[in-house]
């Protein structure tokens, strides 16, 4: 079983002040999240220097991404190594995920800069169903939403400064690896669980 918090930024983000050495010292010193998706706003920038330093730990991983501002809200692309060519519409997202077999996330729908109801007409992976910046009644509505459409959930602190990390994660029935992991999340084997504070900074 994995722990996986999906939806991190990093200092690549404009509004984040997490450096790639701080998400990976966390990992490092968290009991039980191990992984996090690096998804950066509209840039992949901070994953290869997150991966290089979390190489140096055999029980740590790093899942490369992005968070995508289309005009109709954000889609975040995990496993994605580089961006997708412009314009960012959903439906250029969605070939570039398909194209590369990549994991597509409805970002926060019903919350600012989510896409809300529209996602209904998108063919996407999965929906974000608990996000630690969202309200209780807004990822309650997301959770819905997946029920409704029969995708997976997925979890993410959607962390902006170091305190926010891992404080919900996914559950993810899969081995230490970004491809089984990517799979795995599309075929369901995925839980989005609110974290006990279990790590102290
Ligand atoms: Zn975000």
């Amino acid at each position: 079983m994995i722990y996986a918090d999906l939806h991190v930024h990093t200092t690549y983000s404009n509004d984040s002040s997490i450096l790639p050495k701080t998400l990976v010292e966390t990992l490092v010193k968290h009991n039980f999240v191990k992984v996090a998706a690096v998804t950066d706003h509209d840039t992949v920038k901070a994953c290869n220097i997150s991966r290089q330093l979390a190489s140096a730990y055999p029980d740590i991983m790093i899942i490369p991404g992005a968070e995508i501002s289309t005009p109709v809200g954000d889609v975040i692309v995990l496993g994605a190594e580089e961006m997708p060519s412009q314009p960012w519409t959903v439906e250029n997202v969605l070939d570039f995920t398909r194209e590369n077999n990549l994991l597509s996330v409805v970002a926060h729908p019903y919350r600012e800069y989510g896409m809300g109801d529209t996602a209904k007409n998108y063919e996407f992976d999965a929906i974000e169903i608990l996000n630690g910046g969202s309200s209780p009644s807004a990822n309650e509505e997301a959770r819905e939403l997946a029920k409704l459409l029969e995708l997976p959930g997925t979890a993410g602190s959607d962390a902006h400064q170091q305190s926010d990390l891992c404080m919900v994660y996914s559950q993810i029935q899969a081995e230490m690896d970004v491809d089984e992991i990517l799979q795995a999340i599309k075929r369901g084997l995925v839980k989005a669980s609110p974290s006990s504070r279990s790590i102290r900074f």
